[in-house]
């Protein structure tokens, strides 16, 4: 759970770390004291992760909406569809897009740990790591999307995708009703994390 102290995380005294955390700041220490990675080698990796976000899933997914043969790519091959479109996707091994219809839709989760197409989405939220979310996503995912406030019908078949290290899916959600002729840059302010990871629909077109 995130607290006001974590928005500002590297004021923390080092005696408020917890035991790993201590443990990883003398490896980093001892990685820069010996030489093998610099200061700015950590600040520039930092700022590579803090870069991705869900907004790289919402471009792709806006597009897709827009644009059928983009769309088809997208899908074909996912990879080639994120360097097309500026977004480097070469850190996944096999990148699967699954694209939700009116009859089947899907929701992502990896019931081992936390695998998660951080490229597109950044980093996972804390839900997604939790075992809470692992196993009763396979268990009852009805029931999770519910506690989302998503209610899926009988008519609609829920299928449940495990990721692995060597696999990583997004989901393509089905594009909000009464949107037509929204730009692409509109359209992608709807598509939220939670819609790419299945647990959540976009946003709807709310009426200005
Ligand atoms: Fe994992």
């Amino acid at each position: 759970m995130s607290t006001p102290s974590d928005e500002h995380g590297h004021d923390h005294p080092k005696h408020e770390l917890s035991h790993y955390a201590k443990r990883i700041y003398a490896i980093r220490d001892l990685l820069v004291e010996k030489g093998v990675i610099t200061e700015k080698d950590i600040q520039s990796q930092i700022e590579y992760q803090e870069a991705r976000s869900p907004a790289n899933g919402a471009k792709l997914v806006a597009r897709a909406w827009v644009d059928a043969a983009f769309k088809a790519r997208f899908i074909a091959d996912p990879k080639a569809a994120c360097a097309e479109m500026g977004i480097d996707a070469t850190a996944i091994n096999e990148f699967v897009v699954l694209e939700n219809t009116e009859r089947v839709r899907h929701m992502v989760v990896c019931t081992l740990c936390s695998c998660y197409p951080r490229p597109i989405l950044g980093r996972p939220a804390d839900w997604y790591k939790s075992f809470n979310y692992r196993q009763r996503s396979v268990a009852d995912p009805r029931g999770v999307m519910s506690e989302f406030g998503l209610e899926v019908g009988d008519d609609v078949e829920v299928r449940v995708h495990d990721s692995t290290a060597d696999i990583r899916y997004i989901v393509l959600p089905l594009r909000p009703k009464d949107t037509d002729g929204w730009s692409e840059a509109d359209l992608a302010k709807l598509v939220t994390r939670d819609s790419m990871i299945g647990v959540m629909d976009p946003l709807s077109a709310a009426p200005e």
